[in-house]
């Protein structure tokens, strides 16, 4: 949802600057094309880098926990059982919870409930990077549509008011979904998008005047 955000605004916001510069619909349409892959690509290069630490991070954590759970397997139990006091469980209780989930999966307990690692938040680079690069094409192409199915004469009015319409609709589905202000979330992509756009459209008629 973020990436297809993403797209939509940058690549709105590039084709309305060079159209703004009264650009012809070929020049506006490379720039919208050159826009999509190098947003793509750097949404995925970006993704993987960040999750790749991530992934590298968890993965040493988890090694010095196996070779403390190892080399100190008393010092262990005792932290652990410490953790869910420090939760609110009593004492003797936590010690007992603390040996029973040891006795069927130690370093699992471990990577869980110190180290906040779950089997879902484990990190997976090349997945995140491939969702965010579509994601980030995905709404790309819808301004780059635009660019189609608008008449020049309109092409900076129509790219800006169907891309604000996209962001609104993507806004108010994420809203939903995630049980938001619907009227909120959308304000807040449209504000943005508004300022994007309007930036970029300025800047495009200045330099188009000048150069
Ligand atoms: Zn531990």
């Amino acid at each position: 949802m973020l990436g297809a955000n993403d797209g939509i605004v940058s690549t709105a916001s590039l084709i309305v600057g060079v159209a703004a510069a009264s650009a012809a619909t070929s020049d506006v349409l490379i720039a919208g094309v050159a826009g999509l892959v190098a947003g793509a690509m750097s949404m995925a290069a970006g993704e993987y880098v960040s999750v790749s630490s991530q992934a590298d991070t968890e993965q040493a954590d988890l090694a010095r926990e196996r070779a403390e759970l190892v080399g100190q397997p008393q010092f262990e139990r005792a932290e652990l059982a410490l953790i869910y006091i420090e939760r609110g469980v009593e004492p003797d209780l936590a010690q007992q919870v603390a040996d029973q989930l040891m006795a069927k999966d130690a370093l699992g307990a471990h990577a869980r409930d110190e180290l906040g690692i779950s089997e879902v938040t484990t990190a997976r680079p090349i997945q995140a990077a491939l969702t965010s690069a579509a994601t980030f094409a995905v709404g790309a192409a819808m301004p780059l549509a635009m660019v189609l199915l608008t008449p020049r004469s309109f092409l900076v009015a129509g790219v800006s008011i169907a891309s604000l319409a996209f962001l609104a609709l993507l806004g108010a589905i994420g809203a939903r979904a995630g049980g938001a202000n619907v009227a909120r979330a959308t304000f807040r992509v449209t504000f943005w998008g508004t300022l994007a756009m309007a930036l970029t459209a300025g800047i495009g008629a200045i330099f188009g005047t000048v150069v």
